[in-house]
């Protein structure tokens, strides 16, 4: 199995020729259809990420306190 980089951002399917096309393209590369705008990824995982974050620290201020 080949790891491509693209892969990690995801695809999205072009509504001209149905090509899954890379989310950090915006056009594609077959038709050369233009996106008429990037998709704003909703990013859940970053906020859940910044919630623990914000818990981690908290919890390491609670212990250098006590
Ligand atoms: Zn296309």
């Amino acid at each position: 199995m080949r790891i491509e980089a693209d892969k990690n951002f995801g695809t999205r399917e072009c509504p001209s020729c149905g090509l899954e096309v890379a989310i950090n393209e915006n056009r594609c590369p077959v038709c050369d259809y233009e996106f008429p705008n990037p998709p704003a990824p909703p990013r859940p995982l970053a906020v859940v990420g910044w919630v623990l974050f914000g818990i981690l620290l908290a919890a390491i201020l609670i212990t250098l306190i006590f």
